[in-house]
């Protein structure tokens, strides 16, 4: 219940957002085309609602990750916040009345709010579209510094609807005034001040290492304070210093474990960024880094459970692994999949692991040699039943679908299933 609380407060808002609008509906005197003002006030109303919403979540508010289970589902809401705001903003452009003859200030206000926000969020849906994705480019830092802007059109968006002639309805915009206020606090706070708050601590690259040609596992050594990093796989955001390309913020996991002195991540070359730090990250460059984020933590599942890693998304399975001391007092049955063997990293590490803990089963697997892993193979070594289990998954967003799909007609509660989010957009 506590992990759905944001989410269940943002449905509350909206619900009360409709309710005050019906308690206290506008001005009707003298209004043409009264209910198409009406209804079109408040589905702008409910769309600044969500705005302010994803404007809050962007400033990456530490105490609210327990009230969305980690920062990582709190993206998510983000990204179903913002579709939401964006598909209102066409249903309202559609239904309030509009006369060519009669433009004012807040019209044409309007309708640089409509373009921009269109020009922001269509490149942000672009992955999931692929004629978009074309046109869009797939660079994440291009997409990323035209994002900034979102708040800049909410501004004048919400100047909009006071300068344009709408019937004056007191409590309902008051009501919205103060999402109005939040989301430019929010707004500001991400893009102007929050540097002045958020602790960036500087950690120095103590070795560098490719485990296989495509990855590279960076040692991080703190300054003067470590980052709190409270349960193993936990992620931060880290950028290097020096390098134009490198000084990127971009999100690990830290794939060692909380006990050790120093930070270790495991990066997998999938893209520009991470590319170039395979091949040109140095011992004794300096980072800074911004965390530690998120609730992806074993230890507060049940008694019985079952880890599914697929490729790169073994980073905070290793992270429990290092955690242990021979001691891991839960039933676990650990699959990691990867395409070909070589693609595996620290397979020892997992398999000594494997031998030191009783209760820990793993099981390797690539699949151009050995076939995929299938929900039945899960079901057989859980004993025939996993009902009871708690599963515990990171990998590719289609693999973690597919089995998510499977391992609920096989009977596990959707509570008890838990996975990281590797893609913010
Ligand atoms: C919580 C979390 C933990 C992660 N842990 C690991 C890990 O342990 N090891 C690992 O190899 N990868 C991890 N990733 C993925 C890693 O962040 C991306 O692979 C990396 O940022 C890609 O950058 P790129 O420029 O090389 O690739 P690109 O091709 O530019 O990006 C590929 C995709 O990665 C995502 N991405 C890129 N840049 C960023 C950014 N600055 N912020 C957020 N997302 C971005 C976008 O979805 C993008 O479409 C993690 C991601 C998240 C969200």
């Amino acid at each position: 219940m506590k992990r759905n609380l944001g989410n269940i407060v943002i449905i509350t808002l909206v619900v009360l957002t409709i309710i005050i609008w019906i308690v206290f509906p506008p001005v009707r005197e003298g209004t043409q085309n009264y209910e198409r003002y009406y209804a079109g006030e408040v589905l702008g109303s409910l769309m600044i609602l969500l705005m302010c919403c994803s404007l809050f979540i962007s400033t990456r508010p530490k105490w609210a990750e327990q009230y969305f289970g980690g920062l990582d589902k709190m993206y998510m809401t983000h990204r179903r916040t913002s579709t939401s705001a964006f598909l209102l903003m066409f249903v309202h452009v559609l239904t309030v009345p509009i006369s060519i003859m009669n433009l004012r200030l807040g019209n044409y206000l309007g309708m640089i709010a409509f373009l921009g926000i269109i020009a922001i969020v269509l490149p942000t849906l672009s992955p999931r579209i692929p004629f978009l994705n074309k046109l869009a480019g797939k660079d994440y830092e291009d997409w990323k510094k035209l994002h900034r802007y979102v708040g800049i059109f909410f501004i004048i968006g919400y100047v909009h609807s006071i300068t344009v002639n709408a019937p004056s309805a007191k409590v309902a915009i008051n009501w919205t005034t103060m999402f109005v206020v939040l989301g430019i606090a929010s707004y500001l706070y991400t893009e102007v001040f929050g540097r002045f708050f958020k602790k960036y601590l500087p950690y120095t690259v103590e070795a560098v290492k490719h485990p296989n040609n495509s990855t590279t596992e960076v040692t991080l050594r703190p300054g003067k304070e470590p980052i709190k990093h409270r349960h193993p796989g936990q992620f931060m955001f880290i950028r290097f210093l020096g390098d134009k390309k490198m000084n990127e913020s971009h999100p690990f996991t830290i794939s060692s474990a909380p006990s050790e002195d120093v930070l270790r991540l495991t990066i997998k070359a999938s893209g520009d960024f991470t590319r170039h730090l395979f091949q040109h990250l140095k011992e004794g460059t300096q980072a800074v880094i911004e965390g530690a984020y998120g609730m992806f933590d074993y230890k507060l599942g049940g008694q019985k459970q079952i880890w599914v890693a697929g490729g790169i998304g073994v980073t905070p399975f290793l992270s429990f692994v290092r955690d242990l001391k021979n001691d891991l007092n839960r039933d676990v049955d650990f699959y990691y999949t990867v395409r070909n063997r070589e693609e595996a990293v620290f397979v020892e590490e997992i398999q000594e692991a494997d031998r030191k803990n009783p209760r820990l089963q793993t099981y390797v697997r690539a699949s151009s040699t050995d076939g995929s892993l299938t929900i039945e193979e899960i079901i057989k070594n859980a004993g025939g039943d996993v009902r009871d289990r708690d599963v515990y998954m990171c990998g590719p967003l289609p693999m973690i679908q597919a089995f998510e799909k499977k391992f609920l007609e096989a009977g596990v509660p959707a509570g008890n299933i838990h996975y990281e989010e590797f893609n913010f957009r």
